[in-house]
């Protein structure tokens, strides 16, 4: 609620200058030519394995620096990219900018990038991904691709083949935000994950606050691990929560509290010395872009 009622006022403008609706087209036509005008650009956030500090990987999270309204949220762009058409173009461009990034890091660290529904019902999506990779010579096994259940939205036979024709890459595949949708159970049964990131409502104060998301998060590791796939907690943001959910059982942590997103050149010198230390700060939120 906090971060709804902050959104915007970082802009330089009066929106209520303009209608909505035509506010929404400067923007779509904005970010038209976001790419071209090298106005996004990729931050990284590290991945660690809660056993220990050790960096498993990093996500890749595109940023936008709007030339008059400075930067604006991916919560924000995407999703109207996804509706004009752009994501597309959008997610290649943070696809090859992240693996050319990590083909730079020690091959014993990750590269998670978040694939938009529509990017993997695009049926030259494995080509592109393929293609990629080999662009830069990756290893497959290093690239994570995240996705959300709203590729299960389409459900056609062309979305299970997608998961077959990416798993035989050899690419590892994540479900992310889980706990947040409909009937995720149904979709763990049918698509090949190695991974489930759950979603940060159920991590972020999880020790403070009361004893059920406590019991949630026991439920998806206890789940996960009988399917045999990974769990990373996304939002962990203080030692409290850090210390409950290595309690819990969950592989891998991702929070403020061992990073935020940072640029290129900082995660390659993280990836390279392959340890991040906890901060010591309690819930402080990420400054406002
Ligand atoms: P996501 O994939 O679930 O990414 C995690 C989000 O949680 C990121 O927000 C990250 O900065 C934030 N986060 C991580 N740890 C903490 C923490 O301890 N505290 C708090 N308060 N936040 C934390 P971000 O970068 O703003 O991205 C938001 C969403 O936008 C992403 O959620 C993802 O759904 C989407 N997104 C970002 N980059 C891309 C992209 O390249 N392609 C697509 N399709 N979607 C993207
Ligand atoms: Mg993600
Ligand atoms: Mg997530
Ligand atoms: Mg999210």
């Amino acid at each position: 609620a906090a971060k709804a009622a902050g959104r915007g006022k970082h802009c330089f403008y009066e929106p209520s200058m303009h209608s909505e609706a035509t506010d929404r087209q400067v923007l779509e036509n904005d970010l038209r030519q976001a790419l071209d005008r090298n106005e996004l650009w990729v931050a990284y956030q590290p991945i660690v394995r809660a056993a220990g500090e050790e960096i498993s990987g990093f996500e890749a999270l595109v940023r936008w620096n709007h030339p008059l309204r400075g930067p604006i949220s991916p919560d924000k762009f995407i999703s109207l990219a996804e509706e004009c058409g752009m994501i597309g173009k959008i997610g290649e461009f943070v696809l090859r900018t992240a693996v050319a990034e990590a083909a730079r890091w020690p091959d014993t660290v990750r590269i998670a990038v978040n694939l938009s529904p529509i990017q993997f019902n695009d049926p030259h999506i494995v080509d592109t991904v393929a293609a990629v990779l080999s662009d830069y010579g990756l290893n497959a096994a290093r690239l994570e691709l995240e996705i959300t259940e709203g590729v299960f939205l389409a459900d056609s036979d062309m979305t299970d083949s997608t998961f077959a024709r990416l798993k035989s890459l050899g690419v590892r595949l994540a479900l992310d935000d889980f706990g947040t949708g409909y009937s995720s159970l149904g979709y763990l049964k049918k698509a090949p994950f190695d991974k489930i990131k759950i979603d940060q409502s159920f991590v972020r104060g999880a020790a403070s606050t009361t004893k059920r998301n406590g019991a949630i998060i026991r439920a998806i590791v206890t789940l996960a691990d009988s399917l045999g796939m990974d769990t990373t907690a996304e939002g962990v943001e203080t030692h409290d929560d850090l210390w409950l959910i290595r309690e819990l059982g969950v592989s891998q942590v991702q929070g403020y509290i061992f990073g935020k997103p940072m640029k290129g050149p900082e995660a390659r010198e993280k990836a390279n010395s392959s340890r991040v230390e906890a901060e010591g700060y309690q819930c402080i939120r990420e400054p406002r872009h």
